[in-house]
Parts: C-alpha cells; sequence; structure tokens
C-alpha cells in the first residue's frame, strides 16, 4: 500500500506563451481521431500532466495563418483591428523540445471550426497555441488508477498510459462511436480496458446520454489501497460517472478529477465537475 503523503496532487503554473507552429504531419488514428504533428519554436514548451491543455487558434475563413493574442499589462489582447480567431483546447498529446515537436489528436464530431480544421489539416499549414498555463500534477504511485472518458479523452489517456510505470494498475473506460473509432492502448501497465459503443447501444442506454460509461463502470472492479479516477468527456456523461463512483462505490471526492471536455449544444465549453 502507498504511503497517502506521496499522493498529493499538485499545481504548478507555467509562463504563459503563444506559439505560431507549423503543420509537419498529419495521421488518421481510428474513423474518429486524426494526430497532427506541429513544429516552430517548441525548445521552452512545458506540459508537466497528462492532462494539461493548450488553447489552439484556427485560421480565419481565407486566411493561411491565425492572429495570435500577446500577453500585455492588462492581461491577453489581440492587435487593434484584428478579430479574435476561434480557439479551443487540445490536449498536448506528445512533445518533444529537442526535435521541436508537438501532437495534437483532434477527435472528429459532426460540426465545429476545430473539426472542421483537423478534417482537412494537411503539412504546411499553420495553427496558433497558447500554454498550457499549469498543470495538476496527479502521481503516478497510486494502487490502481481509472480512467474514464470518450474520445476528446483518448489523448490524455493515451498520455497517461504511456507514463504508467510497469506494474502500475490501470482500467480504463472509453465510450467512442464505434468499433472502427477503438485505438490501440499501448502501455507499460498492468491494463485493463473496457470500450462501450455507441452504436452498438440499445434501449435505455441508447437514449440517455450518460448511462453507458455508468453501466460499463458497473463491471470494472476497484482494488483495495489508494486510487485516483480521472474521467473527461461530456458535461452530462462525466457528471454521472462522477456521481455514481463517489455515491455507490466509495470513492472520496479528493481521488477523482473529472472534467468535462464539451457540452452538448455548445461551443467551446469546459468545465471542472465538483459539488
Ligand atoms: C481541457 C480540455 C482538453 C481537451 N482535449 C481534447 C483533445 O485532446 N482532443 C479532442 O478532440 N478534444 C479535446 N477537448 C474537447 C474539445 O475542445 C471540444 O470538443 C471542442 O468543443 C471542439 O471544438 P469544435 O470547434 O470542433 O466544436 P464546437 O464549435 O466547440 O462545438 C460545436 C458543436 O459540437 C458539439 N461538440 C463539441 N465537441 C464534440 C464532440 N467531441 N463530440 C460531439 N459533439 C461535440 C458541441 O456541443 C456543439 O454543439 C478538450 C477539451 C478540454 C476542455
Amino acid at each position: 500500500m502507498q504511503n497517502q503523503s506521496n499522493l498529493e496532487v499538485v499545481r504548478v503554473r507555467h509562463p504563459l506563451k503563444f506559439r505560431l507552429l507549423r503543420v509537419t504531419r498529419v495521421e488518421t488514428l481510428s474513423s474518429a481521431l486524426v494526430r497532427v504533428t506541429l513544429t516552430g519554436d517548441l525548445s521552452d514548451f512545458v506540459s508537466a500532466s497528462f492532462d494539461d491543455h493548450v488553447k489552439v487558434f484556427f485560421p480565419a475563413p481565407g486566411e493561411d495563418k491565425p492572429a495570435l493574442p500577446s500577453l500585455g499589462p492588462d492581461g491577453i489582447a489581440f492587435p487593434d483591428g484584428v478579430e479574435r480567431p476561434a480557439a479551443r483546447d487540445y490536449t498536448p498529446r506528445r512533445f518533444d523540445n529537442n526535435a521541436n515537436e508537438l501532437d495534437l489528436e483532434f477527435a472528429l464530431h459532426e460540426a465545429g471550426p476545430a473539426t472542421a480544421w483537423a478534417a482537412q489539416a494537411k503539412p504546411g499549414q499553420y495553427l496558433g497555441v497558447g500554454g498550457p498555463r499549469g498543470s495538476m500534477v496527479i502521481p503516478t504511485g497510486f494502487d490502481w488508477h481509472l480512467l474514464v472518458g470518450d474520445e476528446t479523452a483518448l489523448p490524455a489517456i493515451q498520455r497517461r498510459l504511456s507514463e504508467l510505470p510497469s506494474g502500475a494498475r490501470v482500467a480504463v473506460v472509453v465510450e467512442v462511436a464505434n468499433r472502427a473509432a477503438r485505438i490501440a492502448l499501448p502501455t507499460e501497465a498492468d491494463l485493463y480496458a473496457t470500450w462501450v459503443y455507441r452504436d452498438e447501444l440499445e434501449g435505455e442506454q441508447a437514449e440517455q446520454a450518460a448511462q453507458p460509461l455508468v453501466d460499463a463502470l458497473g463491471e470494472v472492479w476497484l482494488p483495495p489501497g489508494e486510487g485516483y479516477v480521472w474521467a473527461a468527456g461530456e458535461a452530462s456523461a462525466i457528471r454521472a460517472v462522477r456521481a455514481y463512483l463517489c455515491n455507490d462505490r466509495g470513492v472520496d471526492k479528493k481521488r477523482i478529477r473529472a472534467s468535462a471536455y464539451w457540452r452538448r449544444g455548445a461551443q467551446a465549453a469546459h468545465e471542472t465537475i465538483d459539488d
């Protein structure tokens, strides 16, 4: 069993920087996930946690580069007369300070500036990237880890799996559109993965957006000892996941980090889910 003092979640702040980055590679990981590799001055890019996010700025229609803000004495400002570009949050899936590379992975869905950009992404195009401004560093030394989410959580889940050491016990529960949206989850850790496919759901499960993840979690055994739960995805689904785990499965509220990565019917929604 772990010593509790090694298990504190630590908040770290980073100096805010905005960068103009160029696409060098575009890879299709699944029917619903596109990985984009960016390059530029990334020598001092810092991302201390698997669930960090950067603000991605997209070029305005007809432009090849996005307008970028700068950080002045009065905070973040765009140049006079420049319209604010569309901006959305994405997870730094992988970065390499020496090779000046940053990978982002875009879940494709029906419509929105980010998904439309990702669906047409090509080498030579430009994106703006701001941050990360800070990190919540969750120790890897828990007796067990549970990672829950949908397509938008897959970049963070993959990054977490890549950093968990051999011998760590981790359960992953992911809901995706269909079998073609499933990806490989390489890890040194001892992994138990459950995939839920939306197109195979029936009855009540198919009608209630929050139900499939909760039902799948009902089949997951939580080992004894000190555990940590991380969950991200659609707001109502993740709210239900947190309520179920804390109320029905005895997870301590201090041992769960739950975030809305999007909200049905809202643009660019982000919320930490607590009481
Ligand atoms: C901290 C953080 C990290 C994130 N990391 C990632 C990441 O690494 N990869 C990733 O793909 N996403 C990630 N997201 C989610 C992403 O920012 C949102 O899905 C975003 O809204 C997409 O922007 P858009 O322009 O495509 O759609 P928007 O213009 O924001 O929304 C348009 C419509 O699409 C709906 N919508 C938005 N996202 C989805 C979705 N995934 N599925 C179905 N409908 C949707 C909205 O409800 C809205 O009705 C992250 C979000 C946060 C807060």
